[in-house]
């Protein structure tokens, strides 16, 4: 996999199975790509206050209830809790994996509202992978953490209304439930780090390293055309069982048996976009 300089000097990766001679001709991939520019160009003001809103609110929940959790600790349940946290985040790799092969394989940008707030960045990630790159922490996050924004609202009002009975016998499945939360909504941010090739914090490197997080050379598996495979991006955990088991694939022909759709037709058609 190439790495080029971006123009303020930190290198990012490209993808690789692209001949060199295509630059000569129209953009196959990056910024300049066509495709890749009428993309970035529909990400609207509306979308942006959406992101800004779901954003605040998001951290704001997150903070509320990780003092509640704290509050609410009891030694006894140590273990739920460690048990808790791995099956969270198992869950927020799986919801990764799903989510991201739903959007890259199904659906169109033509979809009313939803393909353009929700498909677009799919389309423009494939064809401009160093595009995230360039997101600030608001356009990165900003999906993401509306996703997460009910279960976190609905955690919160439970622990001002339950009594701490109620609490201490719910505890390790709020433990779980917030993993899963924590992970979901930090996972495009871990994504975005698994494209920065310079400038990462130390921990971050670590934390990708140990594969506590996506590490930079397992994610770029997914993005050899025609991304068809290594969907998950939390952790990346699930990647190789679900490869095994041929489980996307399987389900593609499923739905492909059923509804005749094809599987990436659309994100075919943005990839082949020269003008
Ligand atoms: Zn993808
Ligand atoms: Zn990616």
């Amino acid at each position: 996999m190439a790495s080029m300089e971006r123009q303020d000097g930190r290198g990012v990766e490209t993808p690789s199975p692209e001949p060199p001679t295509l630059a000569r001709t129209a953009a196959r991939w990056g910024s300049q790509h066509a495709g890749a520019r009428e993309l970035a160009n529909l990400y609207s003001p509306g979308k942006r206050c959406q992101e800004w809103i779901s954003v605040i609110l998001c951290f704001s929940l997150m903070a509320f209830n990780f003092i509640h959790l704290l509050a609410n600790f009891h030694l006894g349940h140590v273990w739920y809790i460690l048990l808790g946290i791995v099956a969270g985040i198992l869950t927020a790799d799986f919801a990764s994996g799903l989510v991201h092969w739903g959007a890259d394989t199904w659906g169109s940008v033509d979809l009313p509202v939803f393909g353009k707030a929700f498909i677009r960045p799919f389309r423009e990630h494939h064809i401009d992978p160093t595009a995230i790159t360039r997101h600030d922490f608001i356009e990165t996050n900003g999906d993401n953490c509306m996703l997460t924004l009910v279960p976190l609202a609905n955690m919160a009002f439970n622990f001002l209304t339950l009594s701490p009975a109620e609490i201490y016998h719910i505890y390790p499945f709020y433990c779980y439930l917030f993993a899963l939360g924590i992970f979901v909504t930090l996972t495009n941010q871990i994504h975005k780090w698994s494209h920065t090739y310079f400038g990462l914090p130390r921990w971050v490197v670590f934390l990708q390293d140990c594969h506590i997080i996506l590490p930079r050379k397992h994610h770029r598996i997914h993005h050899v055309a025609p991304h068809e495979t290594y969907f998950c991006i939390t952790t990346g955990w699930l990647n190789y069982p679900l490869e095994k088991l041929g489980f996307w694939r399987n389900l593609e022909d499923l739905i492909q048996g059923v509804t005749g759709e094809k599987p990436r037709a659309d994100d075919l058609k943005w990839a082949q976009k020269v003008k």
